[in-house]
């Protein structure tokens, strides 16, 4: 009898002596699935490839806007995006910064009132120059509610090399998905005062139609 009895009461002395162990034991156990249950829940989601929006550009554009000045970033929001207007540099074998800063020293030498939101450089590289909800000097009467687009090239011909020609159809591309424009809503500096520029596309117009071909848009 007191055998057992001693026997229980061991038992019980040891019991409570592993206790402290096995709750220490539990709490780690609850604490590693909480760690991970936050680990999951805080994990970032899967990064999706951004979609033309208005105010966006494709990633792979440049910014490196003009400072606001009165002769070629002068501020001024524009009133809609209702088009995209192709330009040439006239410039032969200038590249996209070249001209980029052609229009940032507007701002000092004041000689003229020049810019445009984006320039197409020989290499394909695409800088922006002003932002989208701004007003560029490059279209005349349609600066108010158009983007203009600067393409480089490398001779008096004026035609695009075919790294511009395509990140151009690109860019066009977005600004249209982005503006929800339709083919009629691209056009050249030519449609809109009859000045030979972008000069290849106005001695070529069916190398425009292919262009605006080559942009995609169902019929
Ligand atoms: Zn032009």
């Amino acid at each position: 009898m007191s055998t057992l009895y001693t026997r229980r009461r061991a038992e019980v002395e040891n019991r409570r002596r592993q206790r402290p162990w096995t709750s220490l034991f539990v709490k780690i156990a609850m604490l590693a699935a909480a760690l991970i249950i936050l680990s999951l829940r805080t994990r970032p989601a899967p990064e999706e490839p951004p979609k033309p929006r208005p105010g966006t550009v494709p990633p792979w554009v440049v910014e490196d806007l003009l400072p606001v000045n009165p002769y070629s970033r002068p501020g001024t929001p524009l009133d809609g995006v209702n088009g995209v207007v192709v330009h040439y540099t006239g410039n032969p074998g200038t590249t996209a910064a070249q001209n980029r800063n052609y229009f940032a020293g507007l701002a000092d030498t004041h000689e003229t009132y020049a810019s445009s939101q984006f320039i197409v450089d020989l290499d394909g590289t695409v800088l922006q120059c002003v932002p989208l909800d701004e007003v560029a000097y490059c279209s005349s009467q349609r600066n108010a509610d158009t983007l203009s687009i600067e393409v480089c090239h490398p001779d008096e011909t004026g035609a695009f090399t075919e790294e511009s020609r395509e990140a151009l159809v690109a860019l066009v591309q977005w600004l249209c998905d982005a503006y929800g424009l339709g083919r009629d809503q691209v056009i050249r500096h030519y449609d809109v005062t009859g000045k030979d520029c972008p000069l290849y596309y106005v001695d070529h117009p069916d190398e425009w139609e292919q262009f605006l071909d080559d942009l995609g848009f169902v019929p």
